[in-house]
């Protein structure tokens, strides 16, 4: 099947109320340009000097998205362009993102990634880190010194454990939509829940998703 085509039958899956983010990582600009002819924009990228080679390379009407994990130092080389960071997961990071982000004049949106998944591996804030996060963020909202400006936590970003039981799939799908319901109702900023991937995407819908993260269904394996 063709790269069109993949996408053609994903988006005719997904609900309206859901994005879709075309993981393009490890592939060429022949690929993604492919995906962009057919009308994809938003594109995922999981290492910054690759999606930088590839910003510099292609039509500037694109969204990249940064998914993977973020190292401080390489913050700056993505924050002229980047629109949606997905991995952010300690106040550092968010502190550098917005430092680089003020060099540019940009408001540079970003999720807070959550630890759902069994594995030890998988990056991630358990839900004490990420109320606490939240409530520095806030805290430095209400007074003037120390105002993140730059950066807005616009959603949370989850993956779920790499296993074949989707009942186990599902369960961490829920308790990550679980927490983005409590913190909503306290905070209307946070808007987008980003959850599902090739494997799991349909589960990560029917549990509360509202962006997908999707590659070898659309470009083939890596
Ligand atoms: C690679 C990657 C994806 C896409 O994975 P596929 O299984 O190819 O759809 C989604 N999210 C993150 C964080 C990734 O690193």
């Amino acid at each position: 099947m063709s790269i069109a085509k993949n996408l053609t039958q994903i988006k005719s899956q997904l609900p309206n109320h859901v994005t879709l983010v075309a993981v393009s990582k490890t592939k060429p600009v022949s690929d993604l340009m492919e995906a962009y002819n057919a009308g994809q924009r938003i594109f995922g990228e999981n290492k910054i000097q690759e999606m930088t080679e590839k910003w510099e390379q292609m039509p500037k009407d694109i969204e990249w998205h940064m998914i993977g994990h973020v190292q401080t130092n390489k913050v700056k080389f993505m924050a002229e362009y980047v629109s949606l960071v997905h991995g952010v997961d300690s106040l550092k990071l968010l502190e550098e993102i917005n430092k680089q982000a003020k060099k540019h004049n940009r408001i540079i949106d970003c999720l807070l990634q959550v630890h759902i998944a069994e594995e030890e591996t998988k990056f991630g804030l358990n839900e004490e880190e990420l109320d606490e996060i939240l409530k520095q963020l806030f805290d430095s909202a209400q007074s003037d010194n120390n105002k993140l400006e730059n950066v807005r936590v616009v959603g949370l970003m989850g993956m779920a454990t790499f296993t074949e039981n989707t009942v186990q799939i599902e369960k961490e799908f829920k308790h990550l939509k679980t927490i983005f319901d409590r913190l909503q109702t306290s905070n209307s900023q946070l808007q987008i829940l980003s959850m599902g991937m090739s494997g799991d995407y349909q589960l990560a819908i029917s549990s509360g998703s509202t962006m997908v993260r999707i590659g070898s269904s659309i470009f083939g394996g890596r």
